[in-house]
């Protein structure tokens, strides 16, 4: 189980320290708990999220490194892209190797006055001059790190590349290979710190408590994930199996949410980027899944005889960002995207929504050529948005570099916030099967899908297994929200979220000697959504000005069009439910 160690690394002074804090752990478990309890206590109220002082925290909970599909990794910080909450999650190995080196947490603070990536061994940091990475792209940075063989054991690079060294407010961190801290931009938190990179490693061997019961459970939990038929489905085309379904029911977002059906899904479907353009199946340490799908993408040399070949990951959300919504046809095309998105480390779901934001702005004549230094937007034209990547990187004038703050901040400044499909200024998820999905994005802590994953309520009363009924679905979204504040403090991949039933997650714990009832889990979950709002709101997070873009209202989403009246009751709702949860946190 993990130790309760926490380390914190002052950038400003090269100096860092470990201690254990029991209690915290104790009382919140780990990942995001312990995560946003740190993050609160902190006081960020104040902070500019890129000054020295803005935190970044990373914690594992107590099931890595023990139990399978216990594999992500929480960031935790002040989001600049929303000026609250910042919270993403990846997997890879970084879990593991901070498990290894012992750490539960670590907590970052202060500015380098120079470029710098930190090599964490065990309890040791050390300081190394980044000169000589700064500027490279976030692939070529990891193999470089990787090269100079820094660290023990199994390592874990995390770094930015060029967006999060210019602050872009979409930057994210890449972690090892095809992982990502994807959302609110945390790489810009990194680039304002002057810190390019972080390399991981531990070398604690450990021992295992009660093998039998810990033989039992792993057993069950590892031939769940290999025979369960959802799994499988994850293991043999990845995510991109979610493309054909969507489709289907007109919930697959296409030409800036105009519509759900794009009529060349089948080109980008799961089914046939693996049998075409598979080049490789990793996953993350700990994982006998596998869902991690690299594309290869071949260019030739000038000589047009002679070929290099690029492996690029492709999940569902980058084909729908990069894809489906810009109408990029082929999967060449999106995946030469994705490279130049992978490389410069921004966000890819916000990339995808900024660039269908100006793609709009620029058909209705809000922006123009003035702005684009003569290029011509068009939905599904690929060469120009492989310009458009290129002019953002290069920050080539000032409508490039805001195109690297995001859509909202995009819409604020020139116009088109109705089309602006972002929510709590997060760009939307690749969804557009109906209200609980637009009101899981809205109200969840994150703006994320992964949040309460309101598209399968949305799924299940479009096959007609469930009825409509606006409060319950809203209590559903609560429920599934607080379930998974758990699932994200024991920091288990959400694709084994039906694996890791109540029950087993109650006996794993019990097995590495944390003992819970399901009440108390509970009570933990509501703690930790009341915390997690507290923190918005003190940001700036505006209850009673929540909506929907309003282009949604006109678009016929996978249940229809959406019923104006019903929706803002169904968040007036939510929103008196959130302030009770407060209300109530505050009473204990
Ligand atoms: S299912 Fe995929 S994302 Fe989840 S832990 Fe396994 S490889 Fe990683």
């Amino acid at each position: 189980m993990t130790n309760n160690k926490i380390m914190r690394i002052d950038l400003s002074s090269f100096k860092s320290e470990v201690y254990e804090d029991p209690k915290l752990f104790g009382k919140y478990l780990g990942g995001t708990g312990v995560a946003t309890k740190l993050l609160y206590d902190m006081n960020i109220k104040n902070i500019d999220p890129l000054s020295p002082e803005s935190p970044i925290i990373l914690a594992i909970g107590p099931l890595n490194g023990i139990y399978p599909i216990a594999t992500k990794t929480i960031a935790m910080f002040k989001s600049p892209l929303t000026g609250n909450l910042g919270e993403s999650h990846a997997g890879g190995r970084l879990f593991m190797s901070m498990y290894d080196a012992g750490l539960s947490a670590i907590v970052i603070a202060g500015k380098s006055p120079y470029p710098v990536f930190i090599v964490i061994k065990d309890e040791e940091v050390e300081f190394h001059r980044a000169y000589s990475i700064w500027g490279q792209s976030a692939l070529a940075t990891e193999r470089i790190l990787h090269s100079r063989a820094e660290g023990v054991g199994k390592r874990s690079i995390i770094r930015i590349g060029p967006a999060g060294e210019h602050k872009s407010l979409m930057a994210n961190v890449s972690v090892d290979t095809g992982r990502h801290f994807g959302r609110l931009g945390l790489g810009a938190v990194f680039g304002s710190k002057n810190l390019k990179a972080v390399v991981i490693s531990g070398s604690k061997r450990h021992k295992t408590e009660n093998f039998a019961k810990f033989n039992k459970i792993y057993n069950k939990i590892f031939w769940d994930a290999v025979k369960s038929p959802a799994m499988k489905k994850y293991h043999n085309l990845g995510t991109p199996q979610n493309v054909l379904p969507l489709n289907k029911i007109n919930s697959l977002p296409t030409r800036n949410f105009s519509q759900g059906f794009f009529e060349n899904a089948e080109a980008l479907s799961g089914e046939n980027m693996s049998e075409n353009y598979l080049a490789q199946q990793i996953a993350c340490a700990n994982c006998p899944v596998g869902c991690i799908h690299l594309g290869v993408l071949r260019e030739p040399f000038e000589d047009n005889i002679h070929y290099k070949s690029f492996k690029i990951p492709y999940d569902y959300e980058p084909i729908y960002a990069m894809g489906t919504n810009l109408s990029i046809s082929t999967p060449e095309a999106l995946l030469k995207l994705l490279y130049i998105v992978e490389r410069a480390g921004w966000g890819v779901m916000e990339t995808g929504v900024t660039l269908s934001w100006a793609t709009e702005a620029f058909e209705r004549g809000i922006i123009g050529v003035k702005e684009t230094d003569g290029l011509v937007l068009n939905f599904g034209d690929f060469e120009t948005y492989e310009k458009v990547l290129y002019n953002m990187w290069n920050m080539k004038n000032e409508f490039y570099g805001d195109l690297n703050n995001g859509s909202a901040f995009c819409a604020e400044k020139y116009g088109g916030k109705e089309f602006a499909i972002n929510f709590g200024k997060n760009g939307s998820p690749g969804y557009i099967t109906g209200r609980d999905a637009f009101l899981g994005f809205l109200m969840g802590v994150r703006h994320s899908h992964l949040d309460s994953a309101g598209y399968s309520l949305d799924e299940k009363i479009i096959k007609g297994e469930m009825s409509e009924d606006p409060s319950a679905e809203v209590d559903l979204l609560i429920k599934e929200e607080e379930w998974r504040f758990i699932l994200n403090s024991l920091t288990i991949c959400l694709f084994a979220r039906k694996i890791y039933t109540e029950d087993l997650v109650l006996e794993a714990l019990d097995s590495v000697g944390i003992h819970r009832k399901s009440e108390q889990l509970k009570n933990l979950s509501r703690r930790i959504h009341a915390l997690k709002y507290k923190i918005k709101i003190d940001n700036g997070f505006d209850l009673d000005k929540l909506e929907f873009p309003e282009k949604l209202y006109r678009v016929q989403t996978g249940r229809g069009k959406m019923d104006k009246g019903v929706v803002r009751k169904m968040i007036s709702d939510y929103t008196s439910k959130i302030r009770e949860i407060i209300r109530e946190a505050e009473d204990e």
